[in-house]
């Protein structure tokens, strides 16, 4: 194993391979550890969908055969993760990054009170790895950003009931493929119980019904099975079943600190509408590669102020966007649940037509079809499906999220506006204040 190197990086999935690939690339050592073995990364979520732009703008290898290929939709590369991975820790390799599998981050290495490097654990024996980079990407266990000292500049906020939406996957094959099922996308606002189609293989045999839900695995399982007695859904068998979860709050105010960054799920970094953090994450890597590389060739200590343009750069641009989005969110805990089956039923179809062959990562609207939403909603306010005091409390949290917008887009430019601006952040966010909703009953009809 290195001893020495420019950056470690604990976590080898998504966040962790791009950034120590950039970072290779441009002539750095970099370590990647990860405590699963090599096999084992990504197997929690085996199936995943990524725009086909982002791999091309970002110059990764898509996918081309299976079994990591599943298939490609509305502009979407269908795969499986640990077959991707496998893939990329080849070309990895091949360019310079180097891997220790089975390989847990215990605790960080401090010379003047400033992180010099980490110990790991390995096959019980504990090794010192010093690096001028420690990098978090290991996900919603947020392992070495909580354990950061208090007031190292970066917050040590953990993953609770809270502040993460829970998902369970299962895993499904139709045992009468000729009866009616979903053969599309199908989404109920029942805490989300959704059928997503990109897994469904040649003969739509096969499908994942998933549901986002609340607060623990236990609630979301108690859930489902409330949706499954009180809907008919055309007989099938479990394969297998996925627990995962996303978060569902704002990343920490900074990003950076001396010796330290962090990103991916660690830092939610991502979009809790679209359950969507890699092209995000992969965007944060690329576009403040040349900041960590400058640094790095400068041969000076990684100081916090060194790096703070990470925070600048981002915030300021894609993460002023995640923000709002995060405010947004509080949408899904507006309506009653007869608006919201209303919403899926009228409104979604508008917005991201089930069989497009359009892009569908973006929500893309144009005038059409933007009269068409408003004839709906003017339609849901006059037969009473859709109530005008909630249609007033979007249009407000709406311009809460472009307020909260503004204001990251006025990320301080040097490390002492923080704490004001922090402040600030605190006010726009609490008039959020939405809790969050179960519904009791709910209808599935599908295409
Ligand atoms: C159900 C579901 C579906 C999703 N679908 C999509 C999608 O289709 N498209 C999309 O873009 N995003 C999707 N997301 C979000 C996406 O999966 C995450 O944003 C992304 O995987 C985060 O990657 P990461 O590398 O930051 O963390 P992770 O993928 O969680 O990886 C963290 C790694 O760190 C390792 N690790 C943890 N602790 C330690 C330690 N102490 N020492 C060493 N290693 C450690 C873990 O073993 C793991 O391999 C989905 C999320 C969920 C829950």
């Amino acid at each position: 194993m290195l001893k020495e190197c420019d950056i470690l990086i604990v976590g080898a999935a998504t966040t962790g391979i791009y950034f120590s690939w950039l970072m290779a690339k441009k002539g750095h050592s970099v370590l990647v550890i990860d405590k699963e073995e090599r096999e084992q990364v990504g197997q929690r979520l085996e199936v995943i969908h990524l725009d086909k732009e982002t791999f091309k703008e970002l110059n990764v290898p898509p996918p081309t055969e299976e079994p990591e290929l599943i298939g490609s939709w509305k502009g979407i590369w269908v795969s499986r993760l640990p077959w991707f991975f496998q893939r990329m820790y080849k070309i990895l390799e091949s360019d310079g990054v180097q891997f220790e599998f089975s390989c847990k981050f215990k605790e960080l290495m401090f010379e003047n009170d400033r992180i010099v490097g980490a110990k790991v654990e390995k096959e019980n024996n504990e090794h010192e790895v010093l690096a001028r980079l420690v990098v978090d990407a290991s996900g919603v266990a947020c392992a070495v950003r909580s354990s950061l000292p208090d007031n190292y500049g970066v917050e040590t906020w953990t993953y609770d009931s809270t502040n993460r939406f829970f998902v369970i996957l299962h895993y499904i094959k139709w045992l009468k493929p000729d009866e009616p099922h979903p053969v599309s996308g199908n989404t109920w606002p029942y805490y989300f119980v959704f059928f997503d189609p990109g897994y469904m293989g040649e003969k739509l045999e096969n499908a994942i019904m998933g549901i986002i839900g609340p607060e623990s695995f236990e609630k979301t399982e108690a859930i489902m099975e409330e949706f499954l007695e009180s809907s008919i859904i055309a007989p099938f068998e479990l394969k297998k079943k996925e627990y995962c979860s996303f978060p569902l709050t704002l990343p920490p105010y900074s990003l950076v600190a001396d010796g330290f960054f962090c990103a991916g799920d660690s830092a939610a970094t991502m979009n809790p509408i679209a359950a969507r953090g890699i092209p995000e994450t992969w965007h944060l890597c690329k576009n403040t590669e040349d900041i960590f590389d400058a640094a790095l060739k400068s041969g000076e200590y990684l100081s916090r102020e060194r790096l703070w343009e990470v925070n600048v750069k981002h915030f300021r641009g894609e993460g002023a966007e995640l923000a709002s989005v995060y405010m947004l969110s509080s949408f899904l805990h507006v309506f009653k649940e007869k608006e919201l089956n209303f919403l899926f039923q009228k409104i979604m179809p508008i917005l991201d037509p089930p069989n497009a062959e359009e892009e569908a990562t973006e929500i893309k609207l144009s005038a059409g079809k933007i009269l068409k939403v408003i004839g709906k909603i003017l339609g849901g306010l006059f037969t009473g499906k859709l109530s005008i005091k909630r249609i007033f409390k979007v249009i407000k949290i709406s311009r809460y999220a472009g307020k909260l917008k503004k204001h990251y887009i006025n990320y301080p430019e040097i490390p002492e506006g923080l704490e004001k601006w922090i402040e600030r952040t605190k006010e726009i966010t609490e008039l959020r204040k939405v809790q969050p909703r179960i519904f009791k009953t709910t209808s599935a009809t599908y295409p």
